[in-house]
């Protein structure tokens, strides 16, 4: 006899609320097809145009040799923390000094001028505060937002993206902008030359490769997901520089807009439509908004409040409770809860607590638990789709991915639950290693700023002026 939903046990009903979560192996196989196919169209001159995922070639041609030496500065902008950094490189050995400084939302929501400037602020404070005044640093500026590259160090801003929308800065050169900004402070003890623009998995591949020579690929998993590559130079039909040796780009992907033209919509919750409708950007990093850090905490808090709407979750919880309120729930309660390993629940608990759900039971507990995995799985499980689709693509026997992010460094299961999805997805006898890439962002750009320095002495003394 068919099960009328009365009978339905709570259960049951709770499982048809989230089943959107859960995604059979064949699925990850055709997001992957997908993903393919949109990675080629955005290589190829002729589709890139019209092409969600871009494929932006980096200018950068070859990884470090550990024979880089010297002192940088770098600067770090990711989306949820902006840093300046001392970067001091001696062949393998590294040293790292850094200061972290907030980027109000009144900035990441202003102009472009107020931005620079603000960032030339900093930069000006962490010369004063390290005693580097009147000495020449190049810089190293990691810049984590879609930029067309038209060198090492020029790069268009193609559009804003996770918390940012500064006016005045899209198809202008960021580094023209802050050697302006810089210009601005009028100041003559502190002197600044951006020699390379990279974006965050850039400089986490780089700085992981610097001790791995297997590294080929890098993945962000933080504010935002993105990866790039190392591709041979016949497989970019955008190249429009030389193809001497080594004939070969890192591709720097931006595939978190994966899924703008509506081709991932079979995966779609309701939860995914909400949170995009809401989102500074709708329409737009649809496969982002379902994997990174921004995004994960709001679509688990979606989902809790749809199921305590419907009576299955906390019964009597207080309406007024940040659990009801946009942008409350933070990805790192996600990690928080999943990290309980017992009937006690204390950081679920801790995290209620903190968000006024009041009156809880037990219950509810493994609930917002059970949420939260599902959520997690599903995001791991998208990206380890994306990175079997670049590990098939290059088809190397042996393979390091470096990673980078928040998400993948704190949330408790990522680590495990991408290397067994990834071991499913690729392609039979190919090996794969997960790296988390330490201090990929500041280090990275250094590295990317050191080679470029060297590349220039060699130049400089070839042809004397
Ligand atoms: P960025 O992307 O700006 O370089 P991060 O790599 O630190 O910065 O990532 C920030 C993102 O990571 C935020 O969206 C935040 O929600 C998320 N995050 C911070 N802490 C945790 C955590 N413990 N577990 C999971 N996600 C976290
Ligand atoms: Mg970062």
């Amino acid at each position: 006899m068919p099960t009328t939903p009365e009978k339905l046990s709570k259960y049951e009903k709770i499982e048809a609320f989230v089943r959107g979560f859960k995604l059979s192996s064949l699925t990850y196989k055709r997001v992957m097809h997908l993903l393919n196919e949109e990675m080629n169209n955005g290589l190829r001159a002729n589709s890139n145009h019209l092409a969600d995922i871009k494929m932006f070639p980096t200018f950068v041609r070859a990884l470090p040799d550990g024979s880089e030496k010297g002192k940088f500065l770098a600067l770090d902008l990711g989306g949820t923390n902006f840093r300046v950094l001392m970067v001091v490189i001696n062949e393998r050995d590294v040293d790292i000094q850094s200061q972290t400084y907030l980027i109000p939302q009144r900035i990441m929501l202003g102009t472009g001028v107020q931005l620079f400037d603000h960032i030339a602020d900093c930069i000006c404070r962490f010369i004063r505060d390290h005693d580097l005044k009147n000495v020449r640093l190049p810089l190293g500026f990691t810049f984590s937002f879609p930029c067309k590259q038209e060198g090492l160090a020029k790069a268009r801003l193609s559009k804003w993206t996770k918390g940012f929308r500064c006016e005045g800065v899209v198809n202008e050169d960021i580094c023209y902008l802050l050697h302006e900004a810089m210009k601005r402070k009028n100041t003559t003890s502190v002197e600044v030359e951006v020699v390379a623009v990279v974006n965050d998995a850039v400089g986490t591949l780089m700085s992981a490769a610097h001790n791995d020579r297997n590294c080929e690929i890098g993945l962000i998993l933080g504010t935002g997901c993105n990866a790039c590559y190392m591709e041979s130079l016949e497989n970019v039909g955008l190249w429009e520089g030389d193809y001497e040796h080594p004939a070969q780009v890192l591709i720097n992907t931006e595939w978190g807009a994966f899924g703008d033209n509506g081709c991932l919509d079979f995966i779609r919750t309701e939860y995914d439509r909400e949170l995009d409708t809401y989102s500074i950007n709708p329409g737009k990093q649809i496969y982002e908004k379902m994997i990174s850090g921004m995004y994960m905490g709001e679509i688990v808090r979606l989902a809790l409040e749809r199921l305590s709407m419907e009576g299955l979750l906390f019964e009597s919880a207080d309406r007024d409770c940040e659990l009801f309120h946009r942008g409350r729930f933070f990805t790192k309660y996600v990690s928080e809860i999943e990290s309980d390993h017992d009937e006690f629940f204390r950081n679920t608990k801790q995290v209620l607590d903190e968000i006024g759900v009041t009156n809880y039971t037990s219950e509810d507990c493994k609930i917002v638990k059970y949420i939260c995995t599902l959520v997690s799985a599903r995001a791991a499980f998208l990206s380890s789709a994306g990175l079997a689709t670049v590990i098939n693509k290059l088809n190397k026997p042996e393979m390091t991915i470096a990673v980078d992010g928040s998400l993948y460094r704190f949330h408790p299961r990522f680590h495990n639950l991408m290397t067994l999805k990834i071991q499913e997805l690729v392609n039979h006898g190919l090996k794969f290693k997960l790296q988390l890439s330490h201090d990929g962002s500041g280090k990275g750009a250094a590295l990317v700023a050191a080679v470029a320095m060297r590349l220039r002495d060699i130049k400089e003394n070839q042809c004397p002026a």
